[in-house]
């Protein structure tokens, strides 16, 4: 593995992420998935993943991303954050079991991406972080057939690793939890700073599109401060074409007592975006439609309305307002 320091004939660190796990052999790594074999780090799960399904990519959720198309959705076993909340605990915090997992080549998910007319296929349900090289073979393919590829990933990654990685994919969507090193630290056993310094580098670096995600917990990260930091980062790091999606939490895993978030934190969250002037905010796990909407950020004329992940009115023509011919951020046909 290309990712990786001999330290010893006994121990080989993994650098794929900033975990960079000394492992004896015969040991895996704290995302469960990556394993010292002979003094070389394998990653075991690859050529296998928990299932595949045919999501709208709105559901990424990415909204300035080949709207209203298909994307071939997959992921594995395994996760390199610790995240209290998860809400796929079922698939990342569990020990590999191949009774569970389908045996599926790059090949054969090239292969049922053109089947079902899939515009894009994205690394999802677990992240794709810690399945590097299988996600960064399929992409490569991917692109040889003209198909898009997503990663929705925590950005928790070394920035070396990142450079590879993020130059395969097309778009991503990153979690980013919180805005302060304690909720990291507490609730997903990570820190923030490297996730922020990859985000600012696929921004900034790449032609990777771009979208971010926060999943607002009542008491934990909702703050009226913490939104505003945030958003005032993105806004002087990112800039102001960066959709930014606050979706609501519902208890899982280890935060089973912990309450669901209310409709008006939410609303909170998205106001407080459009305030300091993100152009383009947006609620998710939640079914509203005025906050679902993607508005011109000139005349304010709603260019895409969403109900859910549908579409239900588009006034894009190509990517320009039909009103007044501002250019909408992102990739569209
Ligand atoms: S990818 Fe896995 S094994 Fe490698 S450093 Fe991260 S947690 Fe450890």
């Amino acid at each position: 593995m290309k990712y990786q320091n001999i330290l010893n004939d006994k121990v080989t660190q993994c650098t794929i992420c900033p975990r960079n796990c000394k492992l004896k052999v015969g040991q895996e790594g704290f995302c469960k998935v990556r394993k010292n074999i002979n003094g070389d780090i394998i990653l075991e799960t690859y050529g296998y993943n928990t299932g595949m399904a045919i999501d709208p990519v709105e559901k990424k959720p990415l909204y300035h991303f080949y709207p209203n198309s298909n994307v071939l959705s997959f992921g594995t076993n395994g996760c390199n954050m610790g995240c209290q909340f998860c809400q796929n605990a079922h698939i990342t915090k569990v020990p590999i079991n191949y009774n569970n997992l389908y045996k599926v080549s790059p090949e054969e998910i090239i292969e049922y991406a053109i089947k079902y007319n899939c515009k894009s296929i994205a690394f999802t349900y677990n992240d794709p972080i810690v399945f590097f090289e299988y996600a960064i073979d399929t992409a490569k393919l991917a692109r040889k057939y003209g198909i898009k590829t997503i990663a929705v990933t925590s950005g928790f990654i070394n920035i070396e690793p990142a450079k590879e990685f993020f130059n395969y994919m097309d778009a991503t969507n990153i979690d980013l939890k919180a805005f302060t090193n304690h909720f990291y630290k507490k609730n997903c056993l990570a820190n923030i700073d490297p996730v922020l310094e990859v985000i600012k580098y696929v921004k900034n670096n790449t032609n990777c599109w771009l979208e971010l995600t926060t999943l607002l917990i009542e008491g934990e990260n909702s703050s009226n401060e913490e939104i505003e930091n945030e958003c005032n980062w993105i806004l002087e790091n990112l800039g102001s074409d960066t959709p930014i999606h606050f979706s609501a939490f519902t208890p899982r895993y280890k935060m089973l007592e912990h309450s669901s978030t209310k409709i008006e934190t939410l609303m909170r969250a998205y106001n407080i975006a459009k305030n300091i002037g993100l152009k383009y905010a947006y609620t998710g796990n939640l079914r509203d439609i005025d906050t679902s909407t993607t508005y011109c950020p000139n005349c304010q004329w709603p260019m895409i309305k969403r109900d859910g992940f549908q579409i239900i009115e588009n006034n894009l023509i190509g990517n320009k307002c039909k009103h007044c011919n501002t250019i909408c951020d992102g990739w569209f046909e």
